[in-house]
């Protein structure tokens, strides 16, 4: 849910760039995001609480049970009002939580696609926006969105095309009352309709930069030229790590074991998994260790043979092992990946069946076993599988590749290539950032440039991006027209032939004497606004 580590990994490369950055997440990762050098800001909810959710839904954004419905949507919705409010505040506001913190506004938004409030904020700014994402959240032909729960192995291109559209719907319309409310009132934006509100970021080409190596999910033929695929950002944890006494022992004794962990999934019968995990190890005839994490799969004392270890690094724990069992999050696959091992995928819910599919096409783990249908001699029989020498190599060769690329390198990249750069900088020196426009000279400056070359000069608030433009109301038809015949066009790529949106305007200038609509094609957008609407004297 909260991608926390890959986050600060990204952002402490775009810090280390030489970029102010401020991380905005809950509150209990603060000392995370400051001890790695960033600035913090605190959103609302409680992570946990929307795990929660997601676990007693069946890993649903959207409620499929009626207690559900009436139990948690009205709670949710609220959190989600206070998720954007507080979303608002960490691109505008100082840190609560540091007295005398500096001030804070955003010149561009990097956020988690399930992220509230990103594109809203964006807008409101007029400011670039780029998505950073573990999963796949794109329309694409070549498989399911990851949270639709579709078979990923059968051939349905149209079915894995839509089931995008689908989510994205049922996320937008559970939400659309409190995402209007929020922009009506404090963002001062005009509602969206449902059209607006769905394929928000795929109509209106939002850049996108995915943390997964193209060796394990291959680049769909469909996506469009702002959608790069890095690779996965790995989180060093193992500097300076000591292990108990009792662990270093355990693994000098014998051959290296098989991690097993379920990471933050919550067990309803932990001691029954504890059980099936057990009579699986003495079945394979290898040696285990259990991580107990939240779940406290703890209770029953493990036999001889498996040990029980708590939060240990990933990244000194699995170089020691010969294969790894878990749930498929995407954080633990790669991990795995990059030690070379084999993966048991056992995924409860979400994206995690997705990550057990790409890894056993890879050919670097066995079938998934969803947790559901877990028994000890179907894990017993993939710990065997995990242990032979023609899975131990593939593993370690795609380990091998994973390894070679440096996700946050490409991160960066991939982060400049898709910014406006040309609308962002001081037209006297592209080492500024330009906050005024010159009316009378018609550019783009700094302050400091416009106040030493054009004093006198009428001169008005000057953004970067005008995300205001609307799919035209059509769009809808168009699709439902398109999709009768579609079949062909998916595997051609539907995102190719669908009516876009008019180009996205780069430069927005802000004041009252011009009519919006005015400016010639290459001037900057004219803009009233509430909050900008002054002009700069
Ligand atoms: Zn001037
Ligand atoms: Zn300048």
């Amino acid at each position: 849910m909260v991608t926390c580590s890959p986050s600060c990994r990204s952002a402490g490369g775009i810090a280390a760039a030489g970029h102010r950055v401020r991380l905005a997440t809950h509150e209990e990762f603060r000392p995370l995001v400051e001890k790695a050098g960033l600035e913090f800001y605190p959103l609302a909810g409680d992570p946990r609480e929307l795990m929660d959710y997601m676990i007693r839904t069946g890993g649903s954004v959207v409620p499929t049970h009626l207690d559900h419905i009436v139990e948690d949507v009205p709670r949710k919705r609220a959190l989600i009002g206070e998720i954007l409010e507080s979303t608002w505040r960490a691109c505008t506001e100082p840190d609560p939580g540091r007295p005398n913190a500096p001030s804070f506004t955003a010149d561009g938004i990097i956020a988690n696609p399930p992220s509230y409030g990103h594109f809203h904020c964006a807008e409101a700014l007029s400011i670039p926006l780029h998505m950073i994402f573990t999963m796949p959240w794109t329309s694409t032909a070549a498989y399911p969105h990851p949270l639709a729960r579709l078979d990923q192995s059968g051939d349905r291109p149209m079915l894995n095309w839509l089931s995008y559209g689908v989510v994205d719907m049922l996320m937008w319309v559970g939400v659309a009352d409190v995402v209007n409310a929020c922009r009506a009132t404090t963002l001062g934006l005009p509602p969206m309709d449902v059209d607006d509100g769905t394929g928000l970021l795929d109509d209106n080409e939002v850049p996108f930069t995915y943390l997964f190596p193209e060796s394990l999910v291959p680049r769909p033929a469909d996506w469009d030229p702002h959608i790069d695929v890095a690779s996965f950002v790995f989180w060093d944890q193992a500097e300076g790590y000591e292990p108990p006494p009792a662990l270093r022992d355990f693994l000098a004794a014998g051959d290296p074991p098989i991690y097993v962990g379920f990471g933050s999934c919550v067990v309803e019968d932990a001691e029954g998994l504890m059980r099936t995990l057990f009579e699986a190890f003495d079945k394979a005839k290898v040696r285990g260790v259990v991580s107990e994490g939240w779940a406290k799969l703890g209770g029953a004392a493990p036999p001889p043979g498996v040990h029980l270890v708590g939060d240990t690094p990933h990244d000194w724990l699995f170089p020691r092992c010969r294969a790894v069992c878990h749930h498929g999050g995407a954080g633990t696959t790669a991990a795995g990946l990059r030690a070379g091992l084999p993966s048991v995928v056992v995924p409860f819910f979400g994206d995690q069946f997705f990550w057990g599919r790409m890894l056993a096409d890879a050919g670097a783990s066995p079938e998934p076993i969803p947790i559901g249908e877990l028994t000890s001699e179907r894990l017993a029989e993939a710990f065997a599988a995990c242990v032979r020498p023609e899975m131990q190599t593939r593993s370690a060769a795609l380990g091998a590749r994973v390894c070679a690329e440096d996700g946050v390198d490409l991160v960066l990249a991939s982060l400049y290539r898709h910014l406006p750069l040309s609308a962002m900088v001081c037209a006297q020196d592209p080492g500024h950032l330009a906050l005024v426009y010159c009316e009378d000279c018609r550019m783009q400056l700094c302050r400091p440039c416009y106040e030493a070359a054009h004093a006198g000069h009428v001169a008005h608030p000057y953004r970067y991006i005008e995300w205001g433009a609307r799919t035209p109301d059509n769009v809808t038809d168009d699709v439902r027209a398109l999709v009768t015949d579609a079949a062909a066009a998916l595997r051609e790529g539907l995102g190719k032939i669908l009516p876009i949106m008019a180009p996205r305007r780069h430069g927005v200038v802000f004041g009252d004497d011009e009519a919006p609509g005015d400016e010639a094609a290459d001037e900057p957008v004219r803009r009233r606004d509430r909050r900008h609407g002054r002009a700069v004297t």
